[in-house]
């Protein structure tokens, strides 16, 4: 690929990430590589022959726009599946992070059904799990204040027994990215596999999502069904991506089926059940009934118990590497975002002290990682949180805000709430309204702006506004 090539394709790879936002981006166009240009048609690979299904589906309008923005001649659009040969090449160096190093392991286990014709093979890979990393155990999972509920309701469902009572069903966690649902939910599975007398499923909802449309398009959709009641316990990862009727009608029968077979069921998501906007409300209320954790973001303590973690893990093949702990205490304090990041920052000073022989210092760890470092945090407000403090402000109940109450020292603190909820989150209109005691998407428009006009007027409401705010985002 020539050098203009390669930056034409950064480029259109920047729009599509902005375009489509950034866990889309990186859960169907990470893989994808720039193959070749010809003139009019750009040529596309990706690793598995699902991803290349749903891009094509799904993406590929946006794809070919991001394509025309940059280069206005091309009007074709074509994605291939690459070959295992170079999927597999080790392309990865040491200090890639681990997410791209786990990226690049998966495609293996998919690309061996593209070569299954045959529907028994493709049927048996579609419940062969989808891969795990090693790595992610209860051992190098540190507990802090933030996840010590999600911790213990991980690892009771690991140490049950065929037979036991379920406690919980299902178990659904949540967080935003980086906050370690994956790393829970692939500790479970270790665990709850290392006896032989459990079968633990762990899926991700792209391969739910795969395996049930593959198995559907072999007919065999309901020896799939049998053989997914009988395992014990079904992990599904990332269930914001589940998409699409048949794939929810066929997961909410799963999911009934489990459960009522007394089996148990843990999900993880980036948001609650109720925020699933994609998902039926059946499905949302079933999710709901079990037991529903949330990880907050990690405390500074748990930060650093994260980087000790990882110094050792990377200790046990650089014998040599070792971080003093002023570096680390500065990592645990700067670094705020997400687990991910205190990752990244640890690869990054092995790799520097590895390539440039030199011991890790403060100073070329503030340097090393400053992309990391995010000036200010914004922290993820929940709208039941926008009730509650505004609640406590005007002294109306929480019921009241949702009720269809229309006096006068109910309607104001409403519309205030509402109006949070808009500017403080990105919930759209009818999803707010959703929230709101089932009002309708104009009402909560209404609201928004008839507080917005007011603020600009009247003081003592615009301070109201500001301290609510601030109590928010405390
Ligand atoms: P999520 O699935 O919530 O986006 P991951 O489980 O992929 O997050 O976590 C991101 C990274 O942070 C992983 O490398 C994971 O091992 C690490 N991490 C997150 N929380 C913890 C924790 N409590 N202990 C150890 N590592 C963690
Ligand atoms: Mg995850």
């Amino acid at each position: 690929m020539s050098n203009m090539e390669h930056d034409r394709w950064s480029r259109v790879k920047g729009r599509l990430r902005t375009s489509v936002g950034e866990d889309v981006y990186s859960s169907w166009f990470a893989r994808m590589d720039l193959e070749a240009i010809q003139q009019e048609s750009v040529h596309l690979s990706v690793p598995t022959r699902f991803l290349k299904s749903w891009i094509q589906t799904h993406y590929s309008d946006k794809v070919l726009t991001c394509w025309q923005a940059e280069v206005p001649e091309v009007n074709r659009i074509e994605v291939t599946v690459r070959s295992p040969m170079r999927a597999a090449s080790p392309a990865v160096k040491d200090a890639a992070p681990a997410e791209h190093r786990r990226d690049e392991q998966r495609p293996a286990p998919e690309l061996r059904t593209t070569a299954a014709t045959t529907p028994a093979a493709s049927n048996h890979d579609a419940l062969g799990g989808s891969p795990l990393d090693p790595r992610l155990t209860f051992s190098s999972f540190v507990v802090g204040r933030s996840n010590t509920l999600a911790h213990a309701a991980a690892k009771q469902v690991a140490e049950g027994r065929r037979g036991d009572p379920v406690m919980f069903n299902p178990l659904y966690i949540h967080s935003g990215v980086g906050l370690g649902k994956t790393h829970l939910l692939q500790a479970v599975t270790w665990a709850g596999n290392a006896g032989t007398e459990r079968k633990v499923l762990y899926l991700t909802a792209e391969k739910f999502m795969y395996g049930f449309v593959a198995a559907l398009k072999t007919q065999t959709s309901l020896a799939f069904k049998e053989a997914l009641r009988g395992i014990d316990v079904l992990v599904i990862d990332d269930l914001q991506f589940l998409q699409g009727k048949t794939t929810q009608a066929e997961f909410c029968h799963t999911l009934n089926a489990l459960i009522d077979a007394g089996r148990q069921v843990v999900v993880a998501a980036d948001r609650p059940p109720s925020d699933l906007e994609s998902l039926d409300e059946r499905v949302r209320s079933r999710l709901a009934g079990g037991l529903v954790v949330e990880m907050a973001t990690l405390g500074e303590d748990l930060r650093l118990g994260i980087l000790k973690s990882r110094v050792v893990a990377a200790r046990a093949h650089h014998a040599s590497f070792d971080v003093p702990q002023p570096v680390l205490e500065y990592l645990a304090r700067s670094i705020t975002h997400n687990g991910r990041d205190l990752e990244g920052a640890i690869n990054r000073l092995l790799a520097h002290s590895k390539l440039n022989a030199q011991p890790v210092t403060l100073e070329m760890a503030e340097h090393e990682v400053r992309d990391l470092i995010r000036p200010c945090e914004p922290k993820r407000i929940k709208i039941e949180d926008i009730q509650r403090v505004v609640a406590r402000q005007y002294n109306v109940s929480r019921s009241d805000l949702l009720s269809s109450r229309r006096t006068a020292n109910v309607v104001r603190p409403r519309q205030v709430a509402m109006y949070l909820a808009k500017t403080l989150t990105l919930r759209s209109l009818p999803e707010i309204g959703r929230r709101f005691g089932g009002r309708d998407h104009t009402t909560v428009l209404h609201a928004v702006r008839k507080i917005e006009g007011l603020v600009s007027k009247d003081t003592t409401l615009s301070d109201e506004v500001e301290s609510l705010k601030r109590q928010l985002q405390e």
